[in-house]
């Protein structure tokens, strides 16, 4: 079928002077991160102390194991460190989508864990209910709003898959036509969009972990920030943790590291970083809101394997991210990898390609993050120091809701409950680790490659057929 936007391409051009004029002056700084109700959390302790539970991490995944913990035993003495500041890394700095998959997806669900995926799918949904539930219950003021996503077709082939989909399976989710997608948001490049209004919920990322922060240390977690464990041992029935303030004997230990080295360092080589980058327009005004449609605010991307995920504020502004996600050989996470000002150019033409009429929209922040990448896509759960200690990481850019579902794993494993998680396959079994450098550069790129391939042309390729039967990446 052709479609009149059939032409309109992210290969189409743009000049270079409206990129950089809608670039000028944009802080480098991740937008969420601006917010004056960070809280503070003193440092430390600087004396040898004793704890029942300790948490390692202070993003999503160890805010909310420390919050369940501590909820579920007000008895428990827990304590969580964090080596910066509270939600400074991926939990402070991403694009703010709850999505209730816990598979990275569906198809990648149901092709890797087919015994357990409708257990995934029903226990990804009720996380997502939990989220939203504790956020009204401890009434954490994060802009947070289920609704739904739409995920575009920005290629002919893309909308000629959809359209192929049979309504009733794949109900209550919809297919829209060109037109019925650019009713909801319009862009000329839209052919299609897959409409889902249960399995997401667009949230303000930073105030989200500032509220469970704060909520954790109401409920009597001891927080500290600029608190860096170094190492940890078993000592006796107990752990022994070194820091760079002190040390601690503690009964657990829940390792919620992501992307940095963890603690236990047989999982080093189950992740590689990932960079991803976005950017931040400036509030549109009623006229750029009236032109663009978005009444319904869902949380946007596109189909692509190398997909753009875009969503609104509350005040008015579009974050645009994705697509030109970057593994720097030697997998290494560097400060200075948070910038890359090729991928804000391309990310600003892309922004202006999709909608042509907000060519005077500024950017007032880009930034950018590592990933924590596995073969498998999501979280894998490991072990360590007899039981005492558990770690997960991996989720591969989709933890903002998963990460909860992470905590709650961590905590069965770590007190030997056997639990409905705990007997999942995805929990029990490792994914395949990722190669030493510098194969884990070549075989990265080649899948990259291939990835960005596969999108233009629409249909899969050698190199991810290979990849796929190796269970190694996108399916
Ligand atoms: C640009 C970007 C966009 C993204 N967009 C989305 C999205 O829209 N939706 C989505 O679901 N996911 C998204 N993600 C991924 C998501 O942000 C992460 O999966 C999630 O935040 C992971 O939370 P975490 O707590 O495991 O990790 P983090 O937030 O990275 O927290 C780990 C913490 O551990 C601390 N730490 C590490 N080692 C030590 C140590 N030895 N001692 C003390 N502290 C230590 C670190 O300082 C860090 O603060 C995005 C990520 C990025 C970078």
């Amino acid at each position: 079928m052709r479609l009149d936007s059939d032409m309109i391409s992210y290969d189409a051009p743009k000049p270079r002077s409206l990129i950089t004029r809608s670039l000028a002056g944009a802080s480098t700084r991740p937008f969420w991160l601006e917010d004056a109700q960070r809280p503070v959390f003193p440092d430390g302790p600087n004396v040898p102390t004793k704890w029942d539970l300790l948490v390692v991490g202070g993003g999503f995944t160890g805010l909310w194991a420390a919050l369940l913990a501590k909820e579920a035993d007000p008895e428990l003495k827990v304590a969580l460190v964090e080596g910066e500041r509270i939600a400074w890394s991926a939990s402070g700095r991403n694009g703010g989508f709850v999505e209730s998959s816990l598979t990275h997806g569906q198809e990648n669900g149901r092709v890797r864990w087919p015994r357990d995926f409708d257990t995934l799918e029903r226990l990804g949904i009720e996380n997502l209910d939990q989220i939203e539930a504790t956020v009204k219950r401890l009434k954490i003021d994060c802009d947070f709003h289920r609704t739904g996503s739409l995920n575009f077709a920005t290629e002919p082939h893309q909308a000629e898959e959809l359209f192929a989909l049979d309504p009733e399976k794949i109900a209550p989710a919809k297919v829209l036509t060109a037109a019925e997608a650019q009713a909801e948001v319009n862009s000329p490049i839209y052919k299609a969009a897959w409409l889902d209004t249960r399995t997401n919920a667009n949230v303000n990322p930073a105030k989200l972990a500032f509220g469970l922060a704060k909520a954790a240390a109401e409920a009597g977690v001891e927080i500290f920030e600029n608190t860096r464990v170094l190492g940890l041992g078993k000592d006796g029935n107990r752990v022994g943790v070194l820091t760079n303030r002190s040390t601690m004997s503690v009964g657990r230990v829940v390792l919620a590291t992501n992307v940095y080295p963890a603690l236990l360092k047989r999982y080093r080589p189950f992740t590689v970083p990932w960079y991803d980058y976005a950017l931040m327009t400036e509030p549109l005004s009623k006229a750029q809101l009236k032109e663009l449609g978005w009444k319904n605010r869902q949380g946007l991307a596109d189909l692509a394997r190398q997909f753009h995920y875009y969503r609104m504020t509350d005040d008015n502004r579009i974050l645009f991210g994705g697509y030109d996600a970057v593994y720097y050989p030697g997998g290494r996470v560097k400060a200075r990898y948070d910038n890359r000002p090729a991928t804000w150019e391309k990310l600003a033409r892309h922004f202006l390609i999709t909608y042509p009429y907000l060519e005077d929209v500024k950017f007032t922040n880009m930034w950018g993050g590592p990933i924590d990448c596995s073969t498998s896509f999501v979280a894998f759960f490991g072990r360590g120091l007899d039981g005492l200690a558990a770690h997960a990481a991996g989720f591969t850019g989709l933890g903002v809701g998963a990460s909860r579902f992470a905590a709650r794993v961590l905590l069965d494993l770590v007190f030997g409950r056997t639990t409905e998680l705990t007997e999942l396959e995805m929990v029990r079994k490792l994914p395949l680790p990722f190669p030493p450098e510098p194969l884990a550069t070549i075989g990265i790129q080649t899948a990259k490659w291939a990835a960005d391939k596969a999108d233009h042309e629409g249909k899969t390729n050698l190199i991810l057929e290979t990849l796929a039967k190796l269970k190694l990446g996108f399916v």
